[in-house]
């Protein structure tokens, strides 16, 4: 009987033993919300590009962000419901749990508030809010920016799009956040850097040379670190603000490489420098 083909994620697992409890979280989380949240319709091609010359990002203009907040927050119960059902180590199923319930007794407008603080980054009302209601603030933004970015439609979030509309700002053309990941891909005239959004997983163009967090371009504070047995990433680091951005430097398993999550051993690599990480929904947008 003929095998089927592995994907490329579960060769990549077989590589990375260790990650395949977080994958299998990671994958499980998102096929719930997916199920519970379904993509808003947003503006055509041609008013988003309108819409980007103004270097506002989509979801941060008052019609669409009021309408996705809305969204979010009457999608919030019933993707708490599914996501109880999830194999989830029992910490975090006390944690959605608990929220489950906050969820449950909140007044549409509560959840409203939760949604517009996260899209906004108001991370102090986020932080706030968590230890108000005793709820986990890593489970907030995870879940949360995971339900906003199943509310965003696939085609919104591919490169194609932003390319051609124009977009070269170092925040998410969609969502505003600061990127987590870059991927450098073959262009006609030599190579192209895009950048991925962490929380709505947009992924858009940017200068290929330079830092996408401070905007140095001086070549000489800048260096790239070379993980051992990763030949498809690196870490391109910045001495003016001292981060670094993992970057997926191949094409064709964007899926796999394009994770945060699939390649958080590599940000031992940054932590063990004393270098930043930046972009990540776990952290604090200053
Ligand atoms: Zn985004
Ligand atoms: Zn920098």
């Amino acid at each position: 009987m003929k095998q089927a083909r592995k994907s490329p994620m579960e060769s990549y697992l077989k590589a990375h033993p260790y990650l395949k409890e977080t994958a299998e979280l990671y994958l499980a989380m998102g096929k719930a919300i997916k199920a519970a949240a379904k993509p808003l319709a947003f503006p055509a091609r041609k008013a988003l590009a309108e819409l980007a010359k103004g270097a506002f990002p989509v979801l941060q203009q008052f019609g669409l962000q009021a309408e996705t907040v809305r969204t979010a927050a009457s999608t919030l119960p019933a993707a708490l419901a599914a996501l109880a059902r999830i194999p989830a180590p029992s910490k975090m199923q006390d944690a959605l749990a608990a929220w489950a319930i906050w969820a449950k007794r909140a007044k549409a407008e509560e959840r409203q508030a939760f949604f517009d603080n996260l899209l906004r980054q108001e991370d102090q009302e986020i932080r706030d809010f968590a230890s108000r209601e005793k709820l986990s603030e890593p489970i907030l933004r995870t879940v949360g920016w995971a339900i906003l970015a199943a509310l965003v439609p696939d085609d919104v979030k591919s490169a194609e799009l932003w390319e051609e509309v124009g977009w070269q700002h170092n925040y998410c053309p969609v969502c505003g956040r600061k990127p987590v990941m870059a991927q450098l891909r073959k262009e006609k005239e030599g190579r192209a850097r895009f950048l991925a959004c962490d929380g709505c997983h947009t992924v858009w163009p940017y200068a290929r040379i330079g830092c996408a967090y401070c905007g140095n371009k001086d070549l000489r504070k800048m260096h790239i670190l070379e993980p051992e047995g990763e030949e498809s990433m690196r870490l391109d680091v910045c001495d003016v603000c001292r981060t670094y951005l993992k970057t997926y430097q191949k094409e064709g398993e964007e899926d796999v490489y394009l994770h945060d999550w699939a390649t958080l051993h590599l940000d031992m690599i940054g932590e063990e420098k004393g270098l930043r990480k930046e972009g990540s929904v776990l952290l604090p947008s200053e």
